[in-house]
């Protein structure tokens, strides 16, 4: 405690001294020597530069793994600053949860880092780049566009690979096809955690780019391992698991259900959009943004049953 209490004081110090410093993210320390920063609950701007999902790093006897690294090159330098505000141990990892912007474009901030991911995650943003690079530009400019990097994948996780930190390992889990094609979690042993990434949302709708019925297969699996808590990919930096995933099992039952229901009576897409899952409505953030979209994703994965 000590130690890193004097490590802080010595990096406010040397942050007077060292010109255009960026500034460290607010991490929460939600168990012994696991950081975790909340990203905001909204769509990536100018004004938050992409720090919209939760982002962190595990500190080992030899190094530290950072676990997603935020939307933008400058949030993956606060997430670094926040790093070196804690230990003066090197990044030893870069692990990646999946594919999305707001988990991955920090990696400019860790060149020569290995990255860890599922091993379909360097294809799967390979296939996608120049579209997020675009979005990024119309969301924070062309500037930041400009800096992101694609993925190169160093360590693939088939199915689970270890990550040694000195002391502390790391268990790394590919998925099937749930949130993402590329969907990975970590488990750190000392301390029980689980990070989830986007497999788990709190507060914010879930999102879905892979496949509900899918999403709720590996939910299952994953909540009937216990853990002490869980770091989702957006919601508080730590929850109660697997109490936390109640919700959005719910949620995303009732999308499967509401738009079988739908098909079964030979309804369309649109009465879907308008009718599935009501009143999910009013008991999520960003409900307008994702939700019509889930609805329409799910109409398509369940057209074929
Ligand atoms: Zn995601």
């Amino acid at each position: 405690m000590t130690g890193r209490v004097l490590a802080i004081g010595a990096a406010i110090l040397l942050g007077f001294a060292r010109p255009a410093l960026a500034e460290p993210l607010p991490m929460a320390e939600v168990a012994p020597g696991l950081f975790v920063h909340q990203g905001e609950h909204a769509e990536a701007t100018e004004g938050n530069q992409g720090d919209i999902a939760n982002v962190g790093f595990v500190v080992g006897e030899r190094g530290v793994a950072v676990i997603d690294t935020g939307g933008s090159a400058e949030v993956g330098r606060r997430l670094r600053e926040a790093v070196e505000a804690v230990t003066d141990k090197p990044v030893l990892y870069v692990v990646n949860t999946h594919m999305h912007p707001d988990h991955i474009f920090g990696n400019a901030a860790f060149p020569g880092v290995p990255v860890a991911a599922h091993a379909e995650l360097e294809r799967a943003v390979a296939a996608r780049f120049d579209g997020y690079r675009q979005r990024l530009g119309e969301e924070l400019g062309a500037a930041v566009a400009e800096a992101v990097v694609p993925v190169r994948v160093e360590l693939p996780v088939e199915t689970t690979r270890e990550l040694d930190l000195g002391g502390r390992r790391l268990i790394l889990t590919a998925h099937r096809t749930a949130h993402t094609n590329n969907d990975l979690t970590v488990r750190d042993l000392r301390t029980d955690t689980l990070w989830t990434g986007d497999l788990l949302f709190v507060e914010r709708v879930p999102a879905i780019d892979g496949s509900a019925l899918g999403w709720l297969r590996v939910l299952e699996e994953l909540m009937a391992q216990p853990a002490k808590r869980a770091v989702p990919g957006h919601g508080p930096p730590s929850v109660p698991w697997p109490d936390a995933a109640q919700a959005q099992r719910r949620y995303l039952t009732a999308v499967v259900e509401g738009v079988r229901a739908v098909q079964k009576r030979m309804g369309g897409m649109r009465e879907a959009v308008e009718t599935v899952a009501a009143d999910e409505k009013g008991r999520w953030l960003l409900f307008e943004d994702y939700h019509p979209r889930n609805v329409t994703a799910t109409f398509a994965e369940l057209e074929w049953e």
